[in-house]
């Protein structure tokens, strides 16, 4: 549940209702006392993150300043509860906060979204009722501070640097220690799961399709180019191959986009059929991550003039350039 990574830096693994089980957050014992991460609102994550912080002798009033990686609800969920209980001032990267101030106004617009993939309705309502009932394990941050790239996070005796590595989420941040070669990664690498550049709600750019996945592959190489030693994820444990991590990736998508274009090569389908394809068993809840994964590598491939995108009756559908 807690165990120290190295002098002043705690991971502590809080309970969350998802397939992944724990988000880790972490406490950073200097000054000013600093939560990385804050997990969900539930009374288990609360208890867990209180009797991780007694015993290294500290209460939950001790925390002085909480870095939020990005706007997905394991994440910020109990940032506020927290930061009222503290008074600790909550910072988060500009490209998240929208969403995180007004989620359940997003949701109309994800289903417009789902719909124009090609899911089914019963399904889409089922999926929508899901993410509804969800935040109640969050509180919308209306009072963050803004990080931005290359931002420094003092401490008393190190300095962090912001890192944007817009994918997963378009304002999901990274906090790197030079000195130590440690980067906190958030969802933006994890060990076991390849993170799944969401489909982005962009309200203000119709027809509502965002790069994400060629934005996450970019971020990737950004981070590739740093001299790391140690990446701290929010999920599962810590990675010490950094470049092989990374290449893995590489190579996993690679293959994802091959399949993808195996699926295309029947006949012309939308994001929901090519999902499907891709993930047969995937729950009702998790459809938006298998349209999402699908549409960020047919932005890639439409791009590149390899597949084509037609309109029909308000749904996408794509098929191989000929
Ligand atoms: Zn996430
Ligand atoms: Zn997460």
């Amino acid at each position: 549940m807690m165990h120290q990574v190295l002098d002043k830096v705690y991971k502590i693994e809080l309970p969350i209702p998802f397939p992944l089980k724990t988000v880790n957050v972490y406490f950073i014992d200097d000054s000013p006392r600093t939560l990385v991460d804050a997990g969900i609102k539930t009374e288990a994550s609360f208890e867990t993150l209180k009797k991780g912080l007694e015993t290294i002798g500290y209460s939950l009033k001790a925390i002085e300043r909480i870095l939020i990686t990005h706007g997905h609800i394991d994440h910020y969920g109990q940032a506020k509860k927290l930061s009222v209980l503290s008074g600790a001032p909550i910072y988060i990267h500009s490209k998240e906060y929208g969403r995180i101030r007004s989620f359940n106004h997003s949701l109309g617009f994800i289903k417009s979204i789902l719909l124009r993939n090609g899911a089914p309705e019963a399904l889409v309502n089922e999926a929508i009722q899901y993410m509804e009932s969800a935040q109640i394990m969050g509180d919308p941050l209306d009072e963050a501070f803004f990080l931005e790239d290359g931002d420094s996070i003092f401490f008393k005796s190190m300095t962090w640097k912001t890192v944007h590595c817009p994918g997963h989420s378009p304002g999901l941040i990274c906090f790197l220690w030079p000195e130590k070669k440690i980067l906190f990664t958030g969802d933006h690498l994890l060990k076991e799961i390849t993170p799944n550049p969401i489909l982005n709600v962009n309200e203000n750019k119709p027809p509502f399709r965002y790069p994400s996945l060629q934005e996450y592959l970019t971020s990737l190489g950004k981070i590739e180019k740093f001299d790391l030693s140690l990446l701290l994820p929010a999920h599962g444990e810590e990675i010490h191959d950094v470049r092989g991590l990374i290449q893995k990736i590489f190579a996993h998508h690679k293959e994802r986009m091959e399949r993808i274009l195996f699926s295309l090569s029947e006949c012309e389908k939308t994001p929901f059929e090519i999902a499907t394809d891709l993930f047969p068993d995937v729950p009702p809840f998790e459809i938006f991550l298998g349209i999402s994964e699908a549409v960020g590598h047919l932005e890639i491939l439409k791009e590149k003039g390899i597949v084509k995108l037609k309109e029909k009756e308000g749904k996408d559908y794509f098929s191989i350039q000929t």
